[in-house]
């Protein structure tokens, strides 16, 4: 068990405390946590204040790690590591564990609605020039009192990065989204989480692109037969190389369920 909450009821004029445990397993030595309702976790490290650093991690990632001790680092110290990736609940359901997708951009896009219809305030990082710009004014005209902190896009040189630093240490908000590809958005959510210690931060990767109308996401069949893997390797065929690691993730897992088995 890796962190608990507690939730607090009235019932019958009296508080009830309650426990809400993540529960942790390992794939490849690296965490991924299994709650039933990780938006419910969320909103509440969200509106009591608690610095929560959010990785949603797939196959990719997780091989990613095994060649990069920094990022390996940043996933272990993360407070919420979602399955997002269709190979990793694949390889959980195999060890007998009861656990489906939390695809990342979906529960990033309800914590931002939950932030937007209480007045938290969100902070945006990530994609090319104008995008967060299209993805915040999409906002404004679905949630008309949403507080937006502050927002850059992702390429900024060494001077616009101490800007950015600047705001988020001086504007303290609730929401931080970094969209800035794997595995530099994990890497500058531990570099500079200090400077806004009490928000949520969620590492949203392409998110921008596809709130921001410039990308679509895969169609649901595509996620229902686990293949939004491949519907990416169509729209985005420079990947390939990267995609490599989807085989090497389940060699891998392979070679350590049989190790495991002896
Ligand atoms: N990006 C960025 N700055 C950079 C490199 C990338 O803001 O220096 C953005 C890019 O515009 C895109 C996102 O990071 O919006 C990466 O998206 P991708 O789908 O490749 O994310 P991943 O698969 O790595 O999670």
């Amino acid at each position: 068990m890796r962190d608990k909450i507690l939730i607090i009821s009235i019932q019958n004029s009296r508080y009830v405390w309650r426990e809400d445990p993540l529960r942790q397993f390992s794939v490849l030595g690296l965490p991924v946590h299994i709650h039933e309702n990780y938006l419910d976790w969320l909103a509440q490290r969200l509106q009591t204040n608690q610095g929560t650093h959010v990785v949603t991690i797939n196959a990719e990632m997780t091989m990613q790690a095994r060649k990069n001790p920094d990022l390996a680092k940043v996933i272990n110290n993360a407070e919420l590591v979602v399955p997002d990736g269709s190979g990793i609940v694949l390889y959980l359901r195999s060890q007998g564990k009861k656990i489906d997708r939390c695809p990342g951009i979906e529960l990033a896009e309800q914590v931002v609605q939950i932030a937007a219809q209480q007045q938290s305030r969100i902070f945006l990082i990530g994609g090319a020039p104008n995008v967060v710009d299209t993805v915040v004014d999409g906002w404004r005209q679905k949630w008309t009192d949403i507080a937006i902190a502050g927002m850059s896009h992702g390429y900024f040189d060494d001077l616009l990065e101490q800007q950015i630093c600047e705001q988020l240490q001086s504007s303290q908000p609730d929401l931080i989204l970094v969209g800035l590809g794997v595995p530099r958005q994990e890497l500058w959510i531990q570099k500079y989480r200090h400077l806004s210690p009490d928000a949520v931060w969620i590492g949203v990767g392409g998110s921008f692109d596809v709130w921001s109308g410039i990308k679509d996401r895969a169609p649901e069949w595509f996620s229902k037969n686990h293949l939004e893997w491949l519907y990416r390797l169509y729209q985005e065929p420079w990947r390939w190389r990267r995609m490599l690691s989807l085989p090497q993730f389940v060699w891998c897992v392979t070679k350590e369920s049989l190790f495991n088995r002896q």
